[in-house]
């Protein structure tokens, strides 16, 4: 098939989740390929702020912890981010980052599974999952890390009964690759382990059936496919049968069974509450809640279909258009990928920098790996064309050997 611009447009008008991308605020001029790592701005958070700076802390003051709902955010954000990601209500909240959950979890899934040593993880993890599980096992004794990938070849080579915890990335945050989380998750518990899923790269990209699995533990952050804005806070689920009997480290007053008593002694609160830790960032919650009341309209396969056809495109064309010229496709073709596309190629930096400069913005993981992500809620057909075609351009004019792409700000 050949790809014009007429056959691209006519893709974006027969596209049913078109009209979400009138919901966002994007430049006329840029193509953001960067929805994987913080997502656009949705014209509705800007009108939410406002309104939680003017009304609720500037009118209502202190009053709006209890009028404006503010001591119950995370959980009502929770109950939000819920249908995203498979669970039932009572399972959720969002509160502080994806690293300090994913420490929560871990701490208390080793503690239901006393007499285990060992926990699993995979070598090529986003590293602060990597750190944060050093960290937790650093507090214990005889604990130790499994690396997939470094001592043991897959999840079946690592497996053994003395494994008490696996982390798991559903999305590999590099190369995009997609795990199977019913079949790892079945596989883990079958020995014995307790899963805990890392959704940061799912979680808006694909449908994600977190109690149909019977996972465990889940940790995930709100502002790349779910627009929460910048550091926006993350979610934790657990699972309604390990609420009781989970502890988390993080002990903190706003998990407390009563935090208005000021009592001495800390007594977890019933059921998800416990994995509250403090006193929750209200504005930051503000532009995440305006993105989560636009994805109560947003068909989840729909998504997962618009998401495999932009990928698909894309990598159809780098193959055909720049694989002569030394571009690698680095994503599973198959649809074992999530919603971005990792290409390879010996001067990755600089094409990532003049693609920049073109108006398409990718980014750029060490050692060679750009990396485009296609939300679909904002992105069009067309938008992966344009991309293509600005790649072709900045190799064909190596546009790497440009002496001010030579410094490296500290975000790359
Ligand atoms: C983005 C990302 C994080 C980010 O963690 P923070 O605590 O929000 O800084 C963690 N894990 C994965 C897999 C990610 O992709």
């Amino acid at each position: 098939m050949t790809i014009t611009d007429d056959s691209l447009a006519a893709l974006d008008a027969a596209d049913p989740l078109a009209a979400f991308r009138d919901r966002f605020r994007l430049p006329s001029d840029v193509v953001y390929l960067v929805g994987n790592s913080l997502g656009a701005l949705p014209e509705a958070a800007r009108t939410r702020v406002t309104e939680v700076v003017d009304e609720e802390w500037g009118d209502g003051l202190v009053g709006s912890w209890n009028t404006a709902g503010w001591f119950d955010k995370p959980r009502t954000a929770g109950e939000l981010v819920a249908p995203l990601i498979g669970a039932a209500p009572g399972q959720v909240v969002v509160c502080d980052t994806t690293s300090l959950n994913l420490y929560k979890v871990l701490f208390a899934a080793l503690a239901l599974r006393p007499g285990r040593g060992v926990v699993v993880a995979e070598a090529h993890a986003f590293p602060t999952d990597l750190y944060m599980i050093e960290g937790a096992l650093g507090t214990q004794e005889g604990k130790q890390l499994r690396l997939i990938g470094r001592d043991a070849p897959d999840l079946a080579g690592a497996l053994d009964s003395d494994v008490a915890v696996v982390v798991l990335s559903h999305v590999d945050y590099r190369t995009s690759a997609l795990a199977d989380l019913a079949e790892a998750t079945r596989q883990a518990q079958e020995c014995g382990a307790l899963v805990v899923w890392d959704l940061c790269h799912s979680v808006g990209a694909l449908p994600v059936e977190l109690d149909a699995a019977g996972a465990d533990f889940a940790v995930g952050c709100t502002y790349k496919y779910l627009n929460g804005g910048p550091g926006s806070p993350a979610f934790v689920y657990v699972a309604r049968r390990h609420q009781d009997t989970a502890r988390q480290p993080l002990s903190g007053w706003h998990g407390h069974r009563a935090p208005f008593a000021f009592t001495v002694g800390y007594e977890p609160a019933d059921g998800i509450d416990r994995f509250r830790t403090s006193t929750p960032q209200i504005l930051s919650y503000a532009p995440l809640e305006a993105s989560l009341r636009l994805w109560q309209d947003v068909d989840l396969g729909q998504v997962r279909s618009k998401s495999l056809a932009l990928t698909g495109l894309f990598m159809d064309l780098v193959e055909s258009r720049l694989g002569d010229a030394g571009v690698e496709v680095v994503t599973p073709r198959d649809e074992r990928r999530g919603s971005h596309v990792a290409l390879r190629h010996e001067h990755s930096y600089g094409i990532v920098r003049a693609l920049a400069d073109r108006g398409v913005l990718g980014d750029f993981r060490a050692p060679d790996t750009m990396r485009f992500g296609f939300a679909p809620l904002y992105l069009r057909h067309a938008d992966v064309g344009n991309a293509v075609d600005a790649m072709e351009e900045a190799i064909a004019a190596r546009a790497w050997e440009r002496p001010e792409y030579a410094n490296r700000p500290t975000v790359t």
